[in-house]
């Protein structure tokens, strides 16, 4: 039976991105020799680099002056290195989920923390609409994608202040405007490559923003300086990214990117919309991700929650188990989950209202 994945990560990748990773880790670029066993500093490995940091460029159309930085830490140690480097005085945040919330944890540590909105008080079922910017604060931080909780901010955000994004769940998913964002930053192993590797991507204007003496490898001018090959980085990881990069690249970019997302969750929204038995928990439908799709059981069917897991996890549909903060099933829909995934996730559905209605 084809099993479709749709885990919230480290999650799906392309099967041929899959193949080419699994290739190159027993012999590389005809060298006879593992890419885990080459010098970063060998000229194999640097058209590597350098064509990852390229077609980021080129996919997600940044200007000039972005430098694009692969580092180890996951995004969770970017919480702390974004203020540690921006954060003089103030800073500003957008109180979407838990991890916003971990990243307004580690920015009190270096300065005050203006929180300019929150949806906690409703399980962060919405995206706050409602806010002001203060004009005197250092940087915005927003999630751009709730990933547990399913909500996503569409459209980008007119700030007087630069704009500091944890995209680790959206990016290469809709098309942006990266003049609006200072600093872009997130996880790789959702949408670009496997975990092990964080993608940050910075205008330059905002490195050596604060008097603090910073320790050398959470600068990021160490790394921006060396093309980020100050140490040794994550190899594997990096040229995962690249297969995936070239995938998207050949598969229509970021623009088609985005049609299949909407395409895929304007699908299983409908079947979610439609089915009695169960209802989505974003309350704000125009918040409504197009990456990870929630939907949970209606009242009087709760009881069947571990039986419809039971159900569709025999039918082929791995990961569905929603977060444990939001309860019921939650399907993750990255960019390499093909629509198919979807259509035999809305028939088990479907045929599951069907016994049980
Ligand atoms: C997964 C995720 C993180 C955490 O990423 P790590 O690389 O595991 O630290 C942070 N922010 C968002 C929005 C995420 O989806």
């Amino acid at each position: 039976m084809k099993k479709y994945n749709f885990t919230a990560g480290p999650c799906i990748l392309a099967p041929e991105v899959l193949k080419g990773t699994a290739d190159a880790c027993i012999e590389f670029d005809g060298m006879g020799l593992s890419l885990m066993e080459i010098s970063h500093r060998s000229k194999n490995f640097q058209k590597v680099m350098d064509e990852a940091q390229a077609l980021v460029k080129e996919l997600l159309n940044l200007p000039e002056d972005y430098e694009v930085l692969f580092v180890g830490g996951g995004a969770s140690t970017q919480f702390c290195y974004m203020p540690y480097n921006l954060l003089e005085k103030k800073a500003a945040y957008l109180n979407t989920g838990v991890w916003a919330k971990k990243a307004m944890k580690e920015a009190k540590l270096f300065g005050e923390v203006v929180e300019i909105a929150s949806s906690a008080a409703d399980n962060y079922t919405y995206i706050p609409k409602e806010y002001e910017i203060p004009a005197d604060a250092d940087y915005l931080h927003i999630t751009t994608n709730n990933t547990i909780y399913g909500t996503e901010l569409h459209h980008d955000i007119d700030s007087p202040i630069p704009v500091v994004a944890d995209m680790s769940s959206d990016i290469f998913s809709r098309v942006f405007d990266p003049t609006k964002y200072a600093v872009i930053y997130g996880g790789a192993q959702k949408n670009l490559s496997i975990a092990g590797v964080t993608f940050v991507i910075i205008r330059k204007d905002m490195l050596g923003r604060v008097s603090r003496e910073l320790p050398t490898m959470i600068d990021y001018r160490t790394h921006a300086n060396k093309g980020s090959m100050f140490n040794t980085p994550p190899v594997v990881p990096i040229y995962t990214a690249l297969l995936t990069l070239r995938w998207m690249k050949a598969n229509g970019g970021v623009p088609e990117m985005e049609r299949r997302a909407k395409e895929r969750a304007e699908l299983l929204y409908a079947e979610i919309d439609r089915n009695s038995l169960f209802h989505g928990p974003v309350t704000c439908k125009e918040d409504r991700s197009y990456m990870n799709i929630c939907f949970v059981l209606n009242e009087e069917y709760k009881h069947l929650e571990a039986e419809f897991l039971e159900f569709a996890t025999a039918r082929g549909m791995h990961g569905i188990k929603g977060h444990r903060d939001v309860g019921g099933f939650r399907a993750s829909c990255y960019n390499a989950m093909p629509l198919e995934g979807v259509q035999e996730l809305v028939k088990v559905m479907q045929e599951f209202e069907a016994a049980h209605k």
